[in-house]
C-alpha cells in the first residue's frame, strides 16, 4: 500500500486548521479502505478514518499515524428522503458515526443497516439500525474505534424540494460562512443533572446569555451569528480553539451549573 507522507490536513477540514499526518491515504473503494487499514496495522501504526473533516478539530502538531480519507458525500442522500440533511457537510459514514441530525430528525431515523469492517478481528459485520445504538449525537461507532464503516443503507423516502429549500435558507440565515466545524457543543439535556428548565436550553443560548458571543482567542472566535459555532477568522490555531472551548465550558459550569460536552471530535491531542 503506497501511503503519502507528511501531508497537511488543514485543507481536509472545514475548520481549515490542523498539522500534518505522518502517513495519508485516500481510499476510493471499500477494498482500498480495508487494505489501508490492514497495512496500518501491519506497520503497527494507529489509523484514523477521515470523512469530510466537518466535525473535527485537528491539532497543529498533526497525527503520527495513518489518516485514511474515505466516504460518500451526505448530500447525495438528500434527494433520497434525507431532506433535513440538506446543507450538512461531510460524508454519510461520518454522519452515522455521530448520528448527525437537524430539524428534529437524525440518522437514527434514516439508517436501515451499516456495513462494517472490524479492524480488530478483521471480520465483516452488518449492523441493523438498533445495533448502531443511536442516541443524541451518539452511536456505537463513537465508542468502538475498531469499527470501520464501509457503507450505509438508508430507508429511501420521497424527498420534498420545498422543505429542502426551507432548510437551506435557514442555514444561510443562521449559520456563519467562515470556516468552522459546525456546532461545537451538544445541547444539554436534563439528564446532565441540572435544574429543571435551564437544563434543556440550547448551548447557543447559554453561551449567549453568559455574554460570550464574539469572544476571541487568537484568530478563533465564538461566532456572532451562531454562538455554538467557533469560527476561524483566518489563521486560527487548534490550541486557541481548545482554549476557547475550555473557557466556555468553565463559564457555563460556573454560571448555570451545566456541564457542556463537545460535539466536535478531536484528532492529534494528548487527551
Ligand atoms: C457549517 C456546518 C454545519 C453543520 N451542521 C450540522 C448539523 O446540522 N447537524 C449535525 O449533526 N452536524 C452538523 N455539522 C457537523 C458535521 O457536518 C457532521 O457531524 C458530519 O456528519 C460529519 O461528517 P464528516 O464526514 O465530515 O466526518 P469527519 O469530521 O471527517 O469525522 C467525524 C468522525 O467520524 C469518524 N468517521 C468518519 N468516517 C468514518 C468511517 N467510514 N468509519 C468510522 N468512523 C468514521 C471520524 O473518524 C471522526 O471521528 C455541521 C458542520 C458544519 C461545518
Amino acid at each position: 500500500m503506497k501511503f503519502k507522507k507528511n501531508i497537511s490536513l488543514k485543507n481536509y477540514t472545514t475548520f481549515r486548521i490542523g498539522g500534518r499526518a505522518k502517513y495519508f491515504f485516500e481510499a476510493r473503494t471499500k477494498k482500498e479502505l480495508i487494505e489501508s487499514v490492514n497495512s496500518a496495522k501491519k506497520m503497527k501504526l494507529p489509523f484514523f478514518i477521515l470523512g469530510g473533516g466537518s466535525n473535527l478539530l485537528i491539532s497543529n502538531k498533526g497525527y503520527r499515524g495513518v489518516v485514511i480519507k474515505f466516504g460518500r458525500s451526505l448530500s447525495l442522500y438528500v434527494s433520497k428522503g434525507l431532506d433535513w440533511a440538506a446543507g450538512i457537510p461531510g460524508t454519510i459514514e461520518g454522519a452515522v458515526y455521530g448520528n448527525a441530525g437537524a430539524f428534529g430528525k437524525s440518522m437514527k431515523d434514516a439508517v436501515k443497516s451499516v456495513e462494517v469492517f472490524d479492524a480488530r478481528t478483521e471480520k465483516f459485520r452488518t449492523f441493523k439500525n438498533k445495533d448502531c445504538r443511536f442516541a443524541y449525537r451518539n452511536s456505537i461507532f463513537k465508542k468502538r474505534k475498531n469499527l470501520v464503516i464501509l457503507s450505509v443503507e438508508i430507508k429511501s423516502e420521497k424527498s420534498n424540494p420545498k422543505k429542502i429549500k426551507e432548510y437551506l435558507d435557514y442555514r444561510r440565515q443562521h449559520h456563519p460562512r467562515l470556516p468552522s466545524a459546525g456546532s461545537v457543543f451538544k445541547n444539554p439535556t436534563r439528564s446532565h443533572g441540572t435544574r429543571r428548565g435551564i437544563g434543556d436550553t440550547p448551548a447557543a443560548i447559554l453561551i449567549d446569555r453568559a455574554g460570550l458571543t464574539g469572544k476571541k482567542i487568537g484568530q478563533a472566535q465564538i461566532s456572532e451569528k451562531h454562538s455554538n459555532f467557533i469560527v476561524n477568522l483566518g489563521n486560527a490555531k487548534a490550541k486557541d480553539v481548545k482554549k476557547l472551548i475550555s473557557f466556555v465550558k468553565k463559564s457555563i459550569k460556573e454560571k448555570f451549573k451545566i456541564k457542556l460536552e463537545e460535539e466536535i471530535q478531536y484528532l492529534g491531542f494528548k487527551n
